[in-house]
């Protein structure tokens, strides 16, 4: 790397979250019997006719304005020629010089400090289908995934190293998710990346030549291609070679970039005007529409839970990921919890219920509504329960959703041991049958007082007010013989 500097751009696919194909009445749905959410419109049979799905454009609308970009009231839709056995019409529907949006960029944290990156453009297209090879060297092909709608956003070369683009690639399907446009899946290849890849000495004015990298189905990929094809490029260089412009095919398995073909240039795909789509037109009334209906963005969320509820890092990283948690705990606050309350029990109790019950967060909000934790929770910042009866309430609550928390109190029989002189019988009694711990304790051993509080817990049950216990068992263990 020695003397080089690296030049990295993204082009971003994301499927949109649609119920129908971009062209047609077909499903938008992954994993289906392949080639049956076909029809003569997504196959491109002579005389079918697209007509554009509106929800497409509220999808796009909905990025475009996280993004910052400038949306384009008027744009166009182009055929892209090429062919391909996945590609039956031998033209994709796609944006050329009039695409939906341009301009934005995204902020994304990496190696401890915030870096932004420039959009180009955010364009809409519709997907191809998709080729499978099989171990006998055959192909079959799934005409399923042909028509899905598409959004691509291009950043511009901005990235100097392989960690920046999968920080950015991870914050973008941070935010995809969390505004709904795309469920983020690399793995189904709803979210899919290319890398375009070129190095040039430290200080040259102009960028060489680049390579672009496809088929990089995960964060992982994304950084260890860039960073193989960064050292071809540079060992190249040293030997006096030249970068030819070319795609090439990152193999996961082993770890290495397959040359796949010399790159078109845009006038080999012989781009023109879509004939059978009018203009695509919007107006500003619908964008203000949709600006006034786009929940808080992570960025913004990560402001407030710092500033107006100074939360730690920690905690604003993992409320403002997910929409659905950062709406929780909002509401949690909003019904009365303190925020770092809030925090507490989403961060802890509630993430690990999850993860031991495999549920979703809405399956969890549905058996616990914000409302009904929250009631918990400040039944326990009030010492109306101990923390440790809070946690067997909450175990309660989530097998039985029917249940509020003041009937499962009863129901357990929970109540806080406040009894000044009952505490005192029992904690003198414990104290009276351990006198070697209590001279430990005396001559100076004070974590002796957890090896009590232990048995104290233990000998009611954890109903103990644990402050008053340990104020008695200080007075018992501090009394003079
Ligand atoms: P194409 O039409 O070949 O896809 P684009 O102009 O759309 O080309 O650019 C594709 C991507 O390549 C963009 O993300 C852009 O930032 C990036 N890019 C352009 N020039 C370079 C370069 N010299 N080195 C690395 N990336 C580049
Ligand atoms: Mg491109
Ligand atoms: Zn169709």
């Amino acid at each position: 790397m020695s003397g080089y500097e690296l030049v990295v751009g993204l082009e971003i696919h994301a499927q949109l979250v649609t119920k129908t194909k971009a062209f047609c009445r077909c499903a938008n749905r992954y994993g289906a019997e392949p080639n049956t959410l076909v029809c003569p419109v997504c196959l491109g049979t002579p005389g079918a006719l697209p007509v554009f799905n509106r929800e497409v454009v509220a999808q796009a609308t909905r990025l475009a304005i996280a993004l910052g970009a400038d949306i384009h009231l008027h744009s166009r839709f182009d055929r892209k020629n090429y062919f391909y056995p996945d590609l039956p019409k031998g033209y994709q529907i796609s944006q050329f010089d009039h695409p939906f949006s341009t301009g934005g960029h995204l902020s994304f944290i990496v190696n401890g400090s915030t870096k932004s990156i420039n959009i180009t453009r955010a364009h809409l297209e519709e997907d191809a289908g998709k080729s499978m090879h099989l171990a006998d060297g055959s192909t079959i092909v799934d005409l399923n995934r042909c028509g899905v709608p598409l959004i691509e956003i291009v950043s511009e070369p901005e990235f100097r190293a392989a960690e920046e683009a999968g920080a950015y690639l991870s914050a973008m399907r941070e935010l995809l998710r969390f505004i709904g446009v795309c469920d983020g899946n690399m793995d189904e290849g709803s979210l899919r990346c290319d890398a375009n890849v070129s190095v040039r000495k430290i200080g040259e004015p102009e960028f060489r030549e680049r390579c672009e990298m496809k088929n990089l189905n995960s964060i992982r990929s994304v950084e260890r291609a860039i960073a193989a094809e960064t050292k071809r490029q540079i060992a190249i260089y040293e030997q006096g070679g030249v970068i030819h412009r070319q795609t090439l095919q990152w193999n996961e398995q082993e770890e290495r970039l397959i040359p796949m073909r010399v790159k078109e240039g845009s006038d080999d795909y012989r781009y023109f005007p879509e004939p059978d789509l009018p203009e695509l037109r919007i107006t500003q009334a619908f964008v203000d529409d949709i600006r006034a209906s786009m929940p808080m963005l992570p960025e913004q969320l990560r402001e407030k839970y710092s500033t107006t509820y100074k939360l730690n890092r920690e905690a604003v990283y993992y409320l403002a990921i997910d929409i659905r948690i950062s709406g929780y705990t909002d509401t949690l606050i909003e019904t009365g919890s303190t925020a770092q309350s809030a925090a507490k029990w989403v961060m802890g109790p509630v993430t690990r219920s999850l993860n031991e019950r495999g549920w979703s967060f809405d399956e969890f909000s549905r058996r616990v509504p914000a409302a009904t934790l929250s009631g918990l929770i400040q039944k326990t910042d009030r010492g109306d329960i101990t923390l440790g009866q809070a946690n067997a309430v909450f175990k309660a609550l989530i097998v039985k959703p029917e249940k509020s928390p003041d009937e499962i109190v009863a129901e357990l029989g929970i109540e806080v041991m406040r009894d000044e002189v009952k505490l005192g019988a029992i904690i003198s009694e414990i104290v009276s049958e351990h006198p070697e711990e209590l001279a430990k304790f005396r001559e100076g051993k004070t974590k002796m007082v957890g090896f009590f509080m232990g048995l104290v817990m233990q000998a009611t049950k954890g109903q103990a007010d644990a402050q008053l216990a340990k104020n008695v068992l200080m007075e018992l263990l501090e009394a003079k013989e």
